[in-house]
C-alpha cells in the first residue's frame, strides 16, 4: 500500500476501506509514515468528510493503537461521562458521586485543563492530599468500595490520538467532525466503560460554535457507539455563558459541594445540566424505569446528603483531606490575598457573557494553563454575580475576582468588561439543554 494513493483517494471524495484505515493508523503511530503525509490526509478528511463505516473503522484503529483498560472484573454496567470542554463546568464532581449514590458504577478517567477550559483533575488536586494518579488495582478497589473514582489516564492510552492531535493543532484540522468524534470516542472506549453519556457544548466557549454542528458531532459519536456495540447517548448544551457561577479550581469544587449540599436551586443551569446527565446515566445502567424516576432518585441523593458523602469518601480513598468538603470547609481553600469586584459601567440588561473570554480571564489570574507545563494556583479564579438576562445598575458587581498575583489584574478587569455585554433590550431566553441524542 502507498500512502500517497490513499490521500488521493480521499481527496477525490472516495471512502477508505477498513484495511486501509488500519494500515494508515498503525503505520503513523509506529513512526513508519511521515507527518507531512498524515497532515495531507487529515486536510482531505476535513474537506471531504468520512462515511459512518470509515469513522467507526478510524475510531477502532485508534483505540487499538495502545493500551486498553479492562474493567470487566468490576460489577455492573460501568458508566462514564465526557464533556467536550467548557467554562465553569463542574458536572463530573456532582454527577459522578450522585450516580454512585443511586447504585451506579462510575470508573472515570479524566483530563487536565488547557487554555480557557478547566480540567477535573486540576479541580480534584485543589483538595490537599488528593492523588489523581492511582494504580489500576487501587482505582478498581475504590470503585468497588465507593461506586465512584476519578483518576488521570494510566498507561499508554490511544497514542495515535496524541500524535494526530499534535498535527491537527498546527494544520488547522482540529475542527473536522470525523476527526473530533474518533479522537474523543477512541479514548472513551479505550478507558473501558460499557456506557457513555456525552455532553456536547455549543456556543462561544465551545469547539462547536453552532447548534447544528454540535448536533452533527453528537449524532456521529452516538453512531460510533452503535457500530462498536457500546451504549452512547449525548446531550447538547449551551456554553455561550459559563455553566456554573464559579470559574477556578477550588472555587468550582466549592460550587459542586454547595450543589450536593442542597444549597443551589433546581432552576440553576449547573443543577439542570447535572440532573440531565445523571438521568441518562441511570437509564443506560438500567437503574431507573423511566426518566421521571431517575430524576427523582438524583434529587433525593442531594437532599439526603448521600451524593456528597460519596464525593467525600472518594477523596478520602484517594488520599485527600475530605474534611474540606463541606461548604464551610471549602472557604479555607479559596482564601486569597485579595477579592476584587468588577462592576458594571452602565445600567441595562446583560445580553451576553462570552464564556471563552471569562475562562481566559480566570486563566490569566493563575487558575489555568496557557501552556501544558504552567503551574496553576488552586485558590484563584472568579465568581460571576450575574447571568445572561439579568438587569444591572451602574456600579453593580458583575463578578468577584479571587486574586493572589496582582500582575494581570488590570488586564483581567478589561477582559471581563469586554466579555459582559450590557444593552437596553432584554435578551431572548435560551434553553440550557438543546436536546438529547439517543440511537
Ligand atoms: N477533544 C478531544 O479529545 N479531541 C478532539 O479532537 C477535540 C476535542
Ligand atoms: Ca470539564
Amino acid at each position: 500500500m502507498r500512502f500517497v494513493d490513499l490521500i488521493e483517494k480521499k481527496a477525490d471524495g472516495m471512502a477508505l476501506t477498513e484495511e486501509e484505515i488500519d494500515w494508515m493508523v498503525h503505520g503513523f503511530t509506529m513512526g513508519d509514515l511521515p507527518d507531512y503525509q498524515m497532515s495531507a490526509m487529515m486536510m482531505a478528511i476535513l474537506q471531504k468528510g468520512m462515511t459512518m463505516p470509515e469513522i467507526a473503522a478510524l475510531t477502532l484503529a485508534m483505540m487499538h493503537s495502545g493500551d486498553m483498560v479492562d474493567l470487566s472484573d468490576l460489577p455492573g454496567i460501568k458508566l462514564d461521562k465526557h464533556s467536550t470542554g467548557g467554562v465553569g463546568d463542574t458536572t463530573t464532581l456532582v454527577v459522578a458521586p450522585l450516580v454512585a449514590a443511586c447504585g451506579g458504577t462510575v470508573a472515570k478517567m479524566s483530563g487536565r485543563g488547557l487554555g480557557h477550559t478547566g480540567g477535573t483533575l486540576d479541580k480534584l488536586e485543589s483538595i490537599p492530599g488528593t492523588n489523581v494518579e492511582q494504580s489500576m488495582s487501587h482505582f478498581k478497589e475504590i470503585v468497588r468500595e465507593n461506586g465512584v473514582a476519578v483518576i488521570g489516564q494510566t498507561g499508554n492510552l490511544v497514542p495515535a490520538d496524541k500524535k494526530m492531535y499534535a498535527l491537527r493543532d498546527v494544520t488547522a484540522t482540529v475542527r473536522s467532525i470525523p476527526l473530533i468524534a474518533s479522537s474523543i470516542m477512541s479514548k472513551k472506549l479505550a478507558s473501558g466503560a460499557d456506557a457513555i453519556v456525552l455532553d456536547v457544548k455549543t456556543g462561544s466557549g465551545a469547539f462547536m460554535r453552532t447548534q447544528e454542528e454540535a448536533f452533527r458531532l453528537a449524532h456521529t459519536m452516538v453512531q460510533i457507539g452503535r457500530h462498536l456495540h457500546r451504549e452512547v447517548r449525548a446531550i447538547v448544551t449551551d456554553m455561550d455563558q459559563p455553566l456554573g457561577m464559579a470559574v477556578g479550581n477550588a472555587l468550582e469544587v466549592k460550587e459542586a459541594v454547595e450543589l450536593l449540599s442542597g444549597m443551589i436551586p433546581k432552576s440553576d443551569p449547573l443543577y439542570h445540566v447535572c440532573i440531565t446527565l445523571g438521568v441518562q446515566m441511570l437509564m443506560l445502567a438500567h437503574l431507573a424505569d423511566n426518566e421521571e424516576e431517575a430524576e427523582k432518585m438524583l434529587h433525593e441523593k442531594i437532599t439526603d446528603g448521600s451524593g456528597l458523602a460519596r464525593l467525600q469518601h472518594m477523596i478520602e480513598l484517594q488520599g485527600g483531606d475530605f474534611s474540606y468538603l463541606t461548604p464551610e470547609g471549602m472557604e479555607k481553600l479559596v482564601n486569597v490575598k485579595k477579592k476584587v469586584n468588577v462592576c458594571s459601567p452602565v445600567e441595562g440588561y446583560v445580553t451576553s457573557l462570552q464564556a471563552e473570554a471569562i475562562g481566559t480571564a480566570a486563566q490569566m489570574l493563575g487558575a489555568g494553563r496557557a501552556e501544558k507545563d504552567d503551574v496553576i494556583d488552586p485558590a484563584v479564579g472568579l465568581v460571576m454575580k450575574v447571568r445572561r438576562g439579568a438587569y444591572v445598575q451602574k456600579g453593580q458587581p458583575l463578578c468577584t475576582l479571587y486574586v493572589n498575583d496582582e500582575s494581570a489584574l488590570h488586564d483581567v478587569e478589561e477582559k471581563i468588561l469586554s466579555a459582559v455585554m450590557i444593552g437596553s433590550g432584554e435578551p431572548a431566553e435560551r434553553p440550557m439543554v438543546y436536546g438529547i441524542v439517543t440511537e
